[in-house]
């Protein structure tokens, strides 16, 4: 596997493989990578010929006061992982490569509406912005087929669905299934701000979830079904920014005839803020009974 810092480099592989009539797969992260990363190749490689994963922590998608500075940043062994993944190509940029500081001039976006502004948005300002503005600097640097995206972060890929469609650029979107760990703890980077004991209470997340799924397959109303997944983990000593039960099409409030929703939290423990979702079916078990 190469790794290229700089787009001309990039670009130049790239087009090697478009001589030889190849498919391309991409997949983006911020590095430190895991198994549920891993997991995103996995699907790339079963959708592509070549695999470019690309490596940048980037600072736009970052609001004031978050960890950009702290961000876990292990590149010799991410390079390894890939290589053992059977990635291609890694792109690992600089700013100034993304970026470049003479691109002066207005910066492009796109209007995310309640996408950019509710849930994470709404506690993370600016957030998906600056994840639409890097993913299409990156979608027009490697030009793939398609590109891989967890669910784990559900709204982003909502919000890359929305981008891709709302500039036409010419690629598809897959969403990959959430890589967990044996007890349900969804894997992240930021699993590692958590200490051991906390680490242990962090199973509250997929608790919760998984009891209001149960909830909304039996027809309970949503808002006590939020209020309860709210509560549990207050409880438990999270500081929840949200817990919601939303259409999983395009996340907006759930209405009467809306049968296939998501279940989403954020909630900080300790140093970490985390989230997850899991997908629900209304009325399922009242349907089959
Ligand atoms: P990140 O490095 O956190 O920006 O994530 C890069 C990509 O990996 C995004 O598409 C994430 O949704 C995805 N990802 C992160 N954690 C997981 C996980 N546990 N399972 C599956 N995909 C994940």
């Amino acid at each position: 596997m190469q790794t290229v810092s700089s787009v001309a480099a990039l670009r130049e592989v790239i087009r090697q493989w478009r001589c030889e009539g190849r498919r391309i797969a991409f997949v983006p992260t911020m590095g430190n990578l895991h198994a549920g990363h891993y997991s995103l190749i996995e699907t790339a490689k079963a959708n592509a010929d070549r695999v470019v994963a690309s490596i940048y922590v980037n600072p736009t998608q970052f609001a004031l006061g978050e960890d950009y500075g702290n961000y876990p940043r292990t590149l010799e062994a991410d390079q390894r992982g890939l290589r053992e993944q059977g990635c291609h190509l890694l792109f690992a940029p600089e700013d100034a490569d993304v970026y470049p500081p003479e691109q002066h001039g207005p910066r492009a976006s796109v209007d995310l509406g309640h996408l950019g502004t509710s849930l994470c948005g709404a506690f993370r300002p600016g957030h998906f912005a600056g994840v639409a503005q890097v993913c299409a600097r990156l979608f027009h640097f490697v030009e793939p087929d398609v590109a891989v995206f967890g669910e784990k972060d559900y709204q982003q890929l909502l919000v890359i669905r929305a981008l891709v469609q709302a500039f036409a650029f010419p690629l598809q979107i897959i969403g990959a299934p959430t890589g967990r760990s044996e007890e349900g703890l969804a894997l992240s980077s930021r699993n590692q701000y958590l200490s051991d004991v906390e680490r242990e209470r962090a199973l509250g997340v997929i608790q919760a979830l998984r009891r209001a799924v149960a909830e909304i397959q039996q027809g309970l109303p949503i808002p006590e079904i939020e209020e309860r997944g709210y509560h549990q983990l207050a409880e438990l000593g999270f500081k929840p920014d949200y817990f919601a039960v939303r259409r999983a099409l395009d996340l907006a409030l759930v209405g009467p005839e809306d049968k296939d929703l998501r279940v989403l939290v954020a909630a900080r423990l300790g140093k970490a803020r985390l989230i997850d979702n899991l997908s629900a079916i209304r009325g399922k078990d009242v349907i089959a009974s």
